[in-house]
């Protein structure tokens, strides 16, 4: 599997799709394992990289990740059999928003890795589908350096997406249901658990 794990960051490299620093997807990893985490719900598969990491964190940790690009869904399929994942890792082949998810199961973890203007929707979606001591973890708050110096964006979409990752920070810190910690890991990380005692 380490060989794999190894074509898979030099493809990403190649074809510029953005998986997770090898920072933060350590800190998930550990976080995994220290919180007893076992049901993983992933937004945002691209080839299957962090999904493949998280799965193989225990021996009873199980992912469902969605993707909504073709290309990078048939990649990770490919990827999670040649690591003998797949009955570890269901992928879900439908846009986030678009998803119907069994009512009946919780999630200890929810990592939200996907369109980054959408964050709020996406946590506003499926934070019913938090367990009770389940976390939401989200990836890329500080946008590659972007959030922190916004003057030297020169894009108009590039400066909006980077106006909604702070919208989305903002929507976190005045949260009444949710209280998150945010990590200086990687790309930057929040962690985002329930107030109240369930
Ligand atoms: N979690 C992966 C990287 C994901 S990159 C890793 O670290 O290995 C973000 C992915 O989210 C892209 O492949 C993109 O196609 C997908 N995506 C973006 N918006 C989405 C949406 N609304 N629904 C499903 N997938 C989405
Ligand atoms: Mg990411």
């Amino acid at each position: 599997m380490r060989e794999k794990i190894l074509e898979m960051e030099e493809y990403a490299q190649e074809r510029n799709v953005p998986i997770i620093e090898k920072k933060s997807i350590a800190f998930i990893m550990k976080y995994i394992k220290e919180h007893n985490v076992k049901n993983i719900l992933e937004i945002g598969t691209a080839i299957g990289y962090s999904a493949i990491l998280m799965a193989s964190c225990k021996e009873d940790v199980y992912v469902t990740t969605i993707e909504r690009d073709e290309e990078r869904y048939m990649e990770a399929l490919k990827n999670i059999k040649a690591c003998g994942m797949d009955k570890k890792i269901n992928v879900v082949f439908q846009d986030a928003l678009d998803v119907n998810i069994s009512a009946d199961i919780k999630y200890d973890l929810i990592f939200i890795d996907a369109a980054k203007a959408q964050n709020t929707k996406f946590f506003e979606k499926y934070k019913y589908f938090l367990s009770d001591n389940g976390a939401i973890i989200t990836d890329n708050l500080k946008f590659h350096g972007y959030v922190d110096n916004p003057e030297e964006i020169e894009s108009k979409n590039l400066r909006s997406l980077v106006d909604k990752i702070k919208e989305y920070i903002e929507f976190l810190k005045n949260n009444q249901e949710f209280k998150t910690t945010f990590y200086d890991v990687g790309d930057g990380l929040s962690v985002s658990t329930w107030k109240d005692e369930k």
